[in-house]
């Protein structure tokens, strides 16, 4: 007879761990207890050698599917004879903290029940279970039980109390457990927040979609605006309601199949769209789709996703259409959360709104993935990764890295987690700010950090910025560390790789504040953690008008030709000199000359705008990158390209210099 003592530590709480281990260890005959404390499992097993070796292997190898092990660490002690396994209280310890998973989409046998007319949960929206359904947005603190989540109002009947209570129920301890007797409940409201009277809300709103309306859904983490996908006259209104001209917008699917309709699906696109992340995946978008190509004017991708929550389920199969699903927000702010705020912000967007009385904790945007070369990318991490932390390869000190202006994400350290936050957007406006600070709080508190050490931007005027400096200015203890933009990005490609020595890093970039006051972009940095040193760049080129330029393209590509080729190149029969009045020209060629609001650049995300403007792709742009996202489209079937384009190096002041005159030449 043996006795061992196991931690676990990882996301092993919320997610059907302790009746996992319950049942493992009544398998193998073993005795004891597990229980979960404010850090890890704890679990003692007695038994013969032989069964305790077996429990040991599939503790790791049959863990729950929503379960990651980050460390299983076991000894050996005497043996007390417990006379059978039970699971014990929780422990809740001072100081101490866990990792929290994040919303999950609902599994297979979660769907199964909603879809059955006998089952009590038929038709359910709120359906989940210990592997499925929400909980980073609906928890306030640890340790995560209900009392602490947005569930707590809702009192469990004596069948789902039941469940809860049976340690062999799918439903144990499952947090948001919830039934139409006792659960959360919809309701549909028109735009100005009046109640519709219905006899079934899930089969009035797929009604109203198949009408051409647009209808704000309440989901996990915030309301997102739906329509029909293939009614190019309603895509086109939520487009002028929403101030979103051309940006792409993504869409729902009721299932892979009907995501083959539409869009060319690999192996891996497939997988990544049937994951428990359930994320938006841009793919190849198929010519024949019934898809209105107002969903994503000029683009060849489709960004589309599969239903993750019961609600979904019901609503894309009723409606029997793509539905457009973006999120609800006007233009460049936050996506909306709470019912009042949602009819506030949304009301001349949507025409009903579909909502629940399950608070949203944290705003949460959906993830977009991408799979290139057969690898998957994420573009925005939010619903379905974010709070789950980055792995350091060494323990880290409690920091607060701020994060950089547009596409925000902060991220908070301790031992050898790196808390990356999920998408909290441009930081542009004060609704951004406000959800950029909140979130920092309930990361603290989640994961009871509290920084003395904050990272930020080295450029002056960003918000992050100005946030991390007034940050220090109330506290003598915290100590300001300025990071350079594109370090920080060759720093976190590091991480990514786990590389540890000294690196030859390449940031191509839009736009980043550079350790010489200029704009820098296109930089080659010899780097590690700590420092760097700028070994070369593109050379650098004016920006006439500064933000006026990012706008319009069409200003750069004139600069990009005055600066390399002279006067004599503007005579040139050129598609972005058509599109421009010859005063507008004047100005830009004054405002390079007397070096007027013309900062130098040597980013690269600025010569893609200037090359897309002058071969006529795009002069002005609608949303970040469009001008560069729609020259790609123009290369898109020649993907396989291995030439280059002639460019010369300089050696200048001990920095290599990319000369772009020979490039340009050739373009001419
Ligand atoms: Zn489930
Ligand atoms: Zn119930």
């Amino acid at each position: 007879m043996e006795l061992l003592r196991i931690n676990v530590r990882g996301v092993v709480q919320g997610v059907g761990f302790r009746p996992f281990v319950y049942q493992l260890a009544t398998k193998y005959n073993l005795r004891g207890w597990v229980c979960n404390t404010s850090e890890d499992v704890k679990i003692e097993v007695e038994g013969r050698k032989e069964a305790l070796d077996h429990f040991l292997v599939d503790l790791e190898q049959l863990s729950p599917p929503l379960s990651h092990i980050e460390d299983i660490y076991s000894t050996n002690r005497a043996p007390v004879g417990y006379p059978s396994f039970e699971i014990r209280h929780s422990i809740a310890e001072e100081g101490k903290y866990q990792l929290i998973s994040p919303d999950i989409a609902t599994c297979q046998a979660c769907l199964q029940e909603v879809l059955t007319p006998d089952d009590r949960r038929y038709r359910y929206p709120f359906t989940n279970c210990t592997n499925c359904g929400p909980r980073f947005t609906i928890i306030k603190d640890i340790p995560y039980d209900r009392p602490r989540t947005t569930m707590h109002r809702f009192q469990m009947c004596p069948e789902c109390q039941g469940e809860y209570d049976n340690p062999l129920d799918r439903r144990f301890h499952a947090q948001p457990n919830a039934c139409p007797r006792c659960g959360p409940a919809l309701e549909l409201l028109d735009a100005e927040g009046n109640p519709v009277t219905c006899s079934d809300v899930i089969s009035t709103a797929s009604q109203l979609l198949k009408n051409g309306k647009i209808v704000a859904i309440k989901g996990l983490g915030g309301f997102l605006l739906a329509c029909d996908a293939t009614n190019q006259a309603v895509i086109n209104l939520l487009r002028s309601r929403k101030m979103r001209p051309f940006k792409p917008l993504a869409i729902m699917v009721s299932s892979i199949q009907e995501a083959k309709e539409h869009c060319y699906v690999s192996g891996e696109e497939e997988e990544l769209l049937t994951s428990a992340h359930s994320p938006i995946v841009l793919m190849k978008w198929k010519p024949d789709s019934s898809v209105s190509q107002a969903v994503a004017p000029n683009l060849k991708y489709l960004g589309a996703m599969l239903p993750y929550t019961p609600l979904h389920h019901i609503l894309l199969r009723e409606t029997g259409l793509p539905l457009v699903m973006t999120s609800g927000n006007l233009s460049e702010e936050p996506i909306a959360k709470d019912n009042d705020e949602a009819i506030r912000r949304l009301s001349h967007i949507a025409d009903y709104f579909l909502v629940h009385n399950r608070d949203i904790y944290a705003r949460y945007d959906d993830s977009v993935t991408i799979v290139e070369r057969g690898a998957s990318q994420i573009v925005r991490r939010a619903r379905g990764y974010a709070p789950y932390p980055i792995h350091l390869s060494f323990k880290s000190q409690q920091i607060l890295g701020c994060g950089a202006e547009l596409k925000n994400t902060f991220c908070l350290t301790r031992d050898e987690y790196a808390f990356l936050s999920q998408h909290i957007g441009d930081m542009e406006n004060l609704e951004t700010m406000e959800h950029f600070e909140d979130t920092i709080a309930l990361y603290k508190r989640l994961f009871r950090i509290e920084p003395n050490i904050v990272a930020h931007d080295l450029h002056p005027e960003y918000l992050s910025t100005k946030y991390a400096q007034e940050l220090a200015t109330k506290s003598a203890n915290i100590r300001l560390v300025p990071v350079q933009h594109h370090h920080a990005h060759i720093v976190s490609g590091m991480v990514d790789n786990g590389l540890e020595s000294p690196v030859i890093g390449v940031a191509f970039d839009g736009t980043g504040y550079g350790a010489d006051g200029n704009i820098w972009g296109g930089e080659f940095l010899i780097a590690d953690y700590q420092r760097f040193t700028r070994m070369g760049h593109l050379e650098y080129l004016p920006l006439p008008g500064g933000a006026a330029a990012i706008k319009k393209p069409y200003r750069l590509a004139i600069g990009y030709l005055l600066s390399l080729l002279g006067e004599e190149a503007l005579n040139q029969d050129l598609p972005c000199l058509k599109q421009v009045d010859s005063l507008d020209i004047d100005i830009i060629k004054k405002q390079i000359e007397k070096k007027i609001n013309s900062p130098p650049t040597s980013s690269c995300g600025r010569l893609f705008d200037a090359v897309s403007a002058l071969i006529g792709v795009r002069g002005e742009i609608e949303y970040e990158a469009q001008a560069a996202i729609e020259l790609e489209m123009v290369a898109y079937d020649e993907v396989d390209e291995t030439d280059s384009y002639p460019i010369s190096i300089v050696e200048q002041n001990g920095l290599s210099l990319v000369k772009l005159q020979d490039f340009c030449f050739f373009q001419l």
